[in-house]
């Protein structure tokens, strides 16, 4: 198939567009918080190892705040917001609890392709927050250990005062672009014949359009054009807690100097290669599935949008 009509109709990003009022003035009341759990249409989703617990029916399983009193949950219930007045919770069970009755634990990545929109989302935010309440138990300005405050939204240490929000860390992800070329690497550890954009974390003291010159420049020996790079979009990453920023980066060098300490391989591909790869037509190389920013931008690109 080399019908470029697929790539028009563009559905959101996953992982984008919760449907959620994330009830700030909620999370700043504990007796607000009291109240929405008690509220009889709240819900409660629940987690194992960052993955969600979903019906047959492919949905993250809306449970009964009844339902949680006897699970061996990792921590405090974190508030995620409400949708129609319906107060929804989130719940992380330790990893040794087996799945409740009528749902199955997915892995995280799977479950994202197999949810409907809005729950991916949901999930999303749901599993950066329990990612980073696991790793931030003890305060990172004394040591002492810190609780939960704000429904989950922060942690608060009471021997020092000091509190602390949720991460989200920032990585570009580029399409280095060169008329009607691409660049695209691989990492040894993906499966064979996946390729996709180059990506690395901005530093501090950068911008965004730094850390993507610097990051082509570092992995592949490309020199970008830094006045010409362009924010195409962005995506919440939630292994762990990422916002996945989408570049289009002109270069005014394209010789390739790769680093083999973060990329296996990585080469220009011809805009014609690049549709059979997207097609699944390419006879070894494709691209990564739909839920990743990176099969967007280079679809955007195939297009003429970007
Ligand atoms: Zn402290």
């Amino acid at each position: 198939m080399n019908d470029r009509t697929i790539l028009k109709d563009r559905p959101a990003l996953t992982f984008t567009g919760s449907p959620l009022d994330r009830g700030d003035l909620i999370r700043r009341d504990p007796d607000m918080l009291v109240a929405a759990s008690h509220h009889q249409d709240a819900r409660c989703i629940l987690l194992r190892a960052g993955e969600p617990a979903m019906s047959a029916d492919n949905t993250l399983h809306r449970f009964e705040m009844s339902d949680t009193a006897n699970w061996d949950a990792t921590g405090p219930l974190v508030y995620l917001g409400e949708t129609a007045g319906q107060p929804l919770f989130a719940c992380e069970n330790k990893i040794e609890t087996p799945a409740p009755h009528g749902t199955e634990f997915f892995d995280a990545r799977q479950a994202a392709r197999l949810m409907i929109h809005a729950d991916a989302a949901i999930f999303a935010q749901a599993r950066s927050l329990f990612a980073w309440r696991e790793r931030h138990q003890f305060c990172a300005n004394c040591g002492s250990p810190t609780r939960q405050a704000g429904g989950g939204a922060k942690r608060v240490c009471d021997a020092c005062d000091a509190e602390h929000f949720p991460r989200v860390d920032p990585v570009v992800i580029m399409l280095a672009v060169d008329g009607d070329n691409c660049l695209l690497g691989r990492q040894e550890n993906w499966p064979d014949g996946v390729w996709s954009a180059l990506a690395g974390f901005v530093e501090p003291a950068e911008t965004l359009e730094e850390a993507c010159a610097r990051e082509l420049l570092e992995e592949a020996g490309v020199t970008a054009d830094i006045a010409g790079i362009r924010y195409v979009m962005c995506q919440p990453w939630p292994l762990p807690h990422s916002l996945m920023v989408g570049l289009v980066a002109p270069v005014t060098d394209t010789t390739l100097t790769i680093d083999t300490h973060e990329l296996e391989q990585a080469r220009w591909f011809s805009r014609a290669e690049v549709i059979t790869m997207l097609d699944g037509t390419h006879a070894e190389a494709v691209m990564p599935p739909s839920i990743a920013i990176a099969r967007r931008l280079t679809e955007l690109w195939v297009d003429g949008a970007i």
